[in-house]
């Protein structure tokens, strides 16, 4: 069976067949906006996007994998104006705190992960090409806005990933946006016209100094570093309108694409997260950023566990609660792992092929975590089983550690990962050794009681004591 997914453009399930056979798959995952610490809910999009690239290469597919970063922008500009800094003083801190996140959850790093500010030229030959087409024009304040009568009067189709009343729509956009000068509500800004609360944030251009609208960023640096057309694109389900709608229309409007070839062959849409029932909101006190989490002790390990709980186009209601199952639901699977190590004594196996297969058939079936996970804590229960009667060969344990290596890489929980502990807990460890060899039993139990107090037991094995998640 081929990988199946389902894309919004058709708003079906399609076989994934890459547009070309000997290249690499182009993937586009839209990014951050970096002005503050990214929330959690904005990291089951790029957990999830993770999860496709891992899918992808776990099939045998090369993938060049591009998430933008979005460094100029209404609010970055605001509060850019606010913390009296430069732009990009400001957005260096919260790019690396983005990354430093990013890496928590364990995700790979993009190949490519360019910043709007350094493709402004890109942007504005984008934007030439439009206007030369006919497609944009120039209001009299200098911006320049992409008229969709004239995109539509060309032959082209707006509203290709949702059907939609977007004269409807965009009528509380537009005031919101102060954007009298558009000849028609529907119309969007491709370049703003420098304002005065802009400050130092502005490049020239042909129209007069000013900055990208955010739409086409993503349109440039995603043509740019994969082509006219590429296969996937993705993106949390509320960009779908207005955000990549335009992008649609700006790119396919350019005309680059080949006869017959769209901008983008599937797009794939994550769904909302609640946390603890409800819209993350600041007020309600559910509005945690990855760091929040962490400080509360748990692991990124365990968010990313939870983040993959759920389909990807269902919405979840993650809870501080979830978190501790997924505490649980992880230390049985390591524990496993660690025993089956032990009863593996050094043996090799072939990677155990019905954990495979359906592991490969889970994916094809549109990235049907819960058959993922539901197989994997079944040969968990089997495996424990035999192992507790001592039953488990150890050819048998070497080829299902060989079948978790593969797909736990793919899921981003390779066996290699199994938790350790941090290094200052380590070395605590060892004092406490020492402590005890001293028969300084008082500091012992002190240094016991703390790593318990942050979240670990010693365990003794026959190697000598660990430290494992309590
Ligand atoms: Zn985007």
């Amino acid at each position: 069976m081929a990988l199946r997914f389902f894309n919004t453009l058709s708003r079906s399930l399609e076989e994934f067949v890459p547009l070309n056979p000997a290249g690499p798959v182009g993937l586009y995952c839209c990014g951050p906006t970096i002005h503050d610490f990214a929330h959690i809910g904005n990291f089951r999009t790029f957990v999830f996007a993770d999860l496709v690239r891992r899918a992808l290469e776990f099939k045998g597919l090369a993938v060049r994998h591009v998430m933008n970063i979005t460094d100029v922008e209404d609010k970055i500009i605001r509060r850019v104006a606010e913390a009296k800094t430069s732009l990009r003083e400001f957005t260096s801190k919260y790019e690396a705190a983005f990354f430093e996140d990013f890496q928590a959850l364990g995700c790979l790093r993009p190949h490519l992960t360019p910043r709007a500010t350094e493709h402004i030229a890109e942007i504005i030959d984008l934007i030439d090409k439009l206007e030369k087409r006919g497609i944009a024009y120039r209001a009299p304040d200098g911006s320049v806005y992409f008229s969709i009568e004239k995109y539509q009067a060309a032959g082209r189709r707006y509203g290709q990933l949702l059907k939609l009343n977007f004269e409807e729509m965009r009528r509380g956009e537009r005031v919101s946006n102060d954007e009298y000068a558009k000849e028609s509500v529907a119309d969007f800004a491709l370049w703003k016209a420098r304002v005065a609360p802009d400050g130092g944030v502005f490049w020239p251009s042909p129209w007069g100094e000013g900055r990208p609208g955010w739409h086409i960023e993503c349109s440039a640096m995603s043509m740019k570093l994969l082509g006219q057309s590429f296969d996937i694109h993705m993106g949390g389900e509320d960009l779908i309108f207005p955000h990549h709608e335009d992008e649609i229309a700006q790119s396919e409007g350019a005309g680059g694409q080949a006869e017959g070839r769209p901008f983008v062959k599937y797009w794939l849409h994550g769904a909302h997260l609640l946390v603890e029932g409800m819209k993350m909101s600041k007020s309600l006190g559910n509005y945690f950023t990855v760091r929040d989490l962490l400080a509360k002790g748990f692991t990124g390990r365990e968010i990313r566990y939870l983040l993959l709980q759920a389909h990807y186009r269902e919405s979840f209601n993650f809870t501080l609660e979830g978190l501790k199952a997924a505490r649980e639901a992880l230390n049985r699977l390591d524990e496993c792992l660690r025993k089956l190590r032990e009863a593996c004594g050094g043996a090799a196996g072939a990677p155990q092929s019905d954990l495979i297969d359906k592991f490969s058939a889970a994916l094809d079936d549109d990235f049907n975590v819960s058959a993922i996970w539901g197989s994997v804590f079944e040969w968990v229960r089997e495996s424990n089983r035999l192992l507790a009667s001592q039953q488990m060969p150890p050819e048998r344990a070497a080829s299902g550690l060989a079948a978790w290596e593969k797909i736990g890489g793919a899921l981003g929980f390779a066996a290699a990962n199994d938790e350790q502990a941090p290094p200052e807990l380590l070395a605590l460890l060892d004092e406490r050794q020492a402590a005890r060899r001293a028969k300084d039993f008082k500091r012992s139990d002190a240094i016991r009681d703390d790593l318990k107090a942050k979240g670990w037991a010693i365990e003794d094995t026959a190697k000598g004591p660990r430290l494992k998640r309590v």
